[in-house]
């Protein structure tokens, strides 16, 4: 195990040293902002590197505007008819618990129109933050991760499109750079689509961007690095305490103490918080991507592209294409499932056939962090100088931006830049 040593030369007087835990692009945001700040930032991570763990999966989506909640209308039915079927946009596994169950059935009732729309505002005003920051963030620091404009989410039928009426409605009244396209509209605006099985529509969002966010993360810590950000890798905390006005972490045999700590450990915040008596409906749910090379360069996709109904997404990350979806439910392991990968299989064999070779593609398997409501937790928590980033669920990197800044300004004394009604621990209090 390293030795954590805050060095007390780089420290101002007015300077608060602050911890944040996980190296994911939530909390590898959040040390950034805190450290433009002016604050003595340590990063603790656990594994060797930042992005490791959900942030490797991400499929590239910064979806701003469009950013809306995984579980959709007549979600318990698909869950329920995926069983049975051989591809699913969702698995339910055998292994599932009574917290699991009772997370479900709140996942589930999202989809209610009221509440859909609630948690939509929420996510949206987030993610258009965080869209705004990241577009100042490239004026200043000209970013390269690999990213492209331009996202297409696509319907396979008309009764599927129709079911976005109250979504369009919602972009509508926000203002929000949409078109709604037929099928041959769409393989207009995407040319790859030539080949596709019957498209029956698509929205188009022109303003909206997809990228590596990996990459994306790696770059945040070279400037964080620069700002004076410490980074300890190989690093578990067990624990987080309270004390005498400051906070203690516990770290193996280790304690060290920090003005503040931001718990933004992703899968892993739930145990951390629960010490502290901060309980959260937060699970970890098992998700999949695939890597492959381009082969055919005339029909592989430009636009990164959504399928509705398997919530499967596509995007070129230069000369490669990331596949990514599939949510199943209460595994913990990180095998491969066959249904996953039929499902992800299917999805590129009805849009791009031949834009890669998909039986080569490299796997990946990891756990999202995710709310029941899919509304990332941002702010204080009743432990003093505890904070926490968590649960940003399938749309985190859209969300990252704001989020990590709203925390840094919070612990800032500063107020924050947007409304944070119902992104916050009160929303449980209600
Ligand atoms: C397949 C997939 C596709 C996705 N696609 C998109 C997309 O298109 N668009 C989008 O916006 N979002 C997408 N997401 C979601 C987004 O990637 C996640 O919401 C985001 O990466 C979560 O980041 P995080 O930092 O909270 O978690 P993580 O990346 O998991 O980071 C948490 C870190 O905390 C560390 N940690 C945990 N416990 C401890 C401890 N006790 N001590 C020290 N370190 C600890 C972990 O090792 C880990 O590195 C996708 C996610 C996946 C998996």
């Amino acid at each position: 195990m390293s030795e954590i040593v805050i060095d007390q030369e780089l420290l101002k007087p007015a300077q608060r040293q602050i911890v944040v835990i996980g190296g994911g692009v939530i909390g590898m945001s959040t040390a950034y902002f805190l450290a433009e700040a002016g604050h003595q930032v340590a990063l603790i991570e656990q594994r060797r590197n930042v992005a490791e763990v959900a942030t490797l999966g991400n499929s590239g989506m910064l979806a701003a505007a469009s950013t809306t909640p995984w579980a959709i209308n007549g979600m318990r039915k698909r869950i329920l008819s995926g069983l049975f079927s051989q591809e699913a946009g969702t698995i339910l596994n055998a292994r599932l618990s009574p917290s699991l169950w009772r997370w479900l059935l709140r996942w589930t009732s999202t989809p209610e129109l009221q509440r859909y729309q609630l948690h939509c505002e929420r996510m949206q005003r987030l993610a258009s933050y965080s869209q705004h920051i990241l577009l100042q963030l490239q004026q200043q620091c000209q970013l390269e991760y690999e990213q492209s404009h331009g996202l297409l989410q696509l319907f396979r039928s008309e009764k599927e499109l129709a079911a976005t009426a109250p979504l369009q409605a919602m972009l509508s009244e926000r203002n929000v750079a949409y078109s709604l396209l037929d099928g041959a509209a769409a393989q207009a605006l995407e040319p790859a689509l030539a080949t596709a099985r019957s498209v029956a529509g698509g929205l188009y969002f022109p303003e909206l961007a997809s990228g590596n966010c990996t990459l994306f993360t790696k770059q945040l810590k070279s400037l964080a690095q620069a700002s004076g950000v410490q980074f300890h890798f190989d690093l578990r905390v067990d624990a987080v305490e309270p004390q005498d006005g400051r906070v203690a972490l516990k770290i193996g045999g280790d304690i060290l103490h920090a003005d503040a700590v931001v718990v933004a450990a992703g899968t892993g915040s739930a145990r951390l918080l629960k010490n502290l008596g901060v309980k959260v409906p937060l699970q970890a749910v098992k998700t999949y991507t695939a890597t492959a090379a381009v082969k055919n360069h005339d029909v592989a996709p430009k636009l990164a592209l959504q399928d509705n109904a398997y919530k499967v997404t596509m995007a070129r990350f230069g000369e490669r294409i990331r596949i990514a979806g599939v949510a199943e439910l209460g595994a913990t392991d990180t095998t491969i499932d066959d249904k996953a990968l039929r499902t992800l299989l299917k999805v590129t064999q009805d849009w791009y056939p031949d834009a890669a070779n998909y039986h080569n593609a490299q796997m990946w398997t990891g756990h999202i962090p995710m709310l029941a409501d899919e509304v990332p937790l941002v702010g204080a928590t009743a432990s003093s100088n505890v904070y926490i980033n968590i649960g940003h669920g399938g749309s985190g990197w859209s969300m990252a931006l704001g989020a990590a800044k709203i925390v840094a300004d919070q612990i800032s004394g500063r107020s924050p830049e947007i409304d944070i009604d119902g992104l916050t621990l009160a929303r449980y209090r209600r």
